[in-house]
């Protein structure tokens, strides 16, 4: 029963992407128990969370179950969508959303993002607590003990290379398939739940409602000029926080990819990929971060040139070939 194991090592195997794919077919397919969402949500959050690995390829329960939690949070409370292959029946994470939601008397329309600090320190705790007993062991069973170590005493997992390599090059393909399987779940097991335009919903149910907040820590940073254009932004709200590789391959916001550009700038870049000479200048801007306290971050302890570097590539192996450049430069 691996789906109750709470510590496990990985064979040591090796895998090619045939090998590969056939675990993640086997993981979407009918032969694994997916009596909840919980393989595919937890699928979701390792995409959301490549980036955030260290150099051994490990990552904290922490910041895997912050992604999980949010991503909980959308479907159960804010969409309304139940989780599990019952009517009648709740699986457990909605129990403890529900509880959470009743405690502080939340209303419905908050999406995750919306709550305050303790309130998400509240549900990221209580879902890691509860949820790592099922979902750990269970995606690592269904790929023949191959795709992590996982130990549930030190809430860390270590990723597999041959894995974490496939899921950067497959990244984009990974998360529709992903997508995909969620909302079809969610369609058939959800009668009354807000099930219009599901897929839609699927998609976006990481994207956070503001930016703000890094709106805030990165002016510490920067002169007031748009990162591409170089025009001097003189309203707060004119200035945009853009995601330097799109967040429709990222899924994430780690403050190394956010930037603060003009209006139009960030409306023409829109989903595209800026074009190199950009990655430079953000690697600039990031030396200039790892000067700042904003190096004590989560996200920045794991933030490497390199990281940026491949990210910028793999993006382009996914797909994102149509590259941008504002039409006129201020100098
Ligand atoms: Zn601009």
């Amino acid at each position: 029963m691996s789906h109750k194991l709470q510590v496990g090592e990985m064979k040591e195997v090796y895998l090619i992407d045939k090998d590969i794919w056939g675990h993640f077919n086997y993981i979407f397919s009918s032969k694994s128990k997916n009596s909840t969402t919980y393989k595919f949500v937890l699928v979701k959050s390792l995409l959301e969370n490549l980036y955030n690995v260290n150099e051994r390829l490990e990552l904290t329960y922490d910041s895997l179950f912050s992604s999980f939690a949010k991503i909980y949070w959308n479907l159960v409370i804010h969409h309304n969508l139940n989780q599990i292959n019952m009517t009648g029946k709740k699986a457990e994470v909605q129990k403890i959303l529900h509880d959470i939601q009743a405690k502080y008397q939340l209303p419905q329309t908050l999406v995750f993002d919306k709550l305050s600090h303790e309130v998400q320190i509240d549900v990221i705790t209580k879902v890691k607590r509860k949820c790592k007993l099922n979902v750990m062991g269970a995606l690592y069973g269904d790929t023949g003990s191959t795709i992590y170590d996982f130990d549930n005493k030190t809430e860390m997992i270590r990723i597999n290379p041959a894995f974490y390599s496939f899921m950067q090059r497959f990244q984009r393909v990974l998360n529709y398939l992903t997508n995909y399987q969620l909302a079809l779940f969610l369609e058939k097991f959800n009668d009354q739940g807000d099930t219009t335009n599901l897929l839609l919903k699927v998609e976006n149910v990481s994207k956070r409602a503001s930016l703000d907040q890094f709106y805030y820590l990165l002016t510490s940073l920067y002169k007031g000029n748009c990162f591409y254009c170089g025009k001097l932004i003189k309203k707060k709200e004119s200035a945009h926080v853009d995601h330097f590789i799109p967040w429709s391959f990222v899924q994430a916001d780690q403050i190394w990819n956010l930037v603060i550009a003009c209006k139009s700038c960030n409306l023409s870049k829109n989903d595209k990929l800026a074009d190199d000479r950009y990655l430079s200048s953000l690697i600039d801007r990031n030396m200039g971060i790892l000067e700042t306290d904003l190096v004590h971050r989560s996200d920045m302890k794991v933030y490497s040139e390199r990281k940026l570097t491949d990210l910028y590539k793999y993006s382009i192996d996914n797909g994102f070939t149509d590259f941008w450049a504002p039409k006129k430069i201020i100098i």
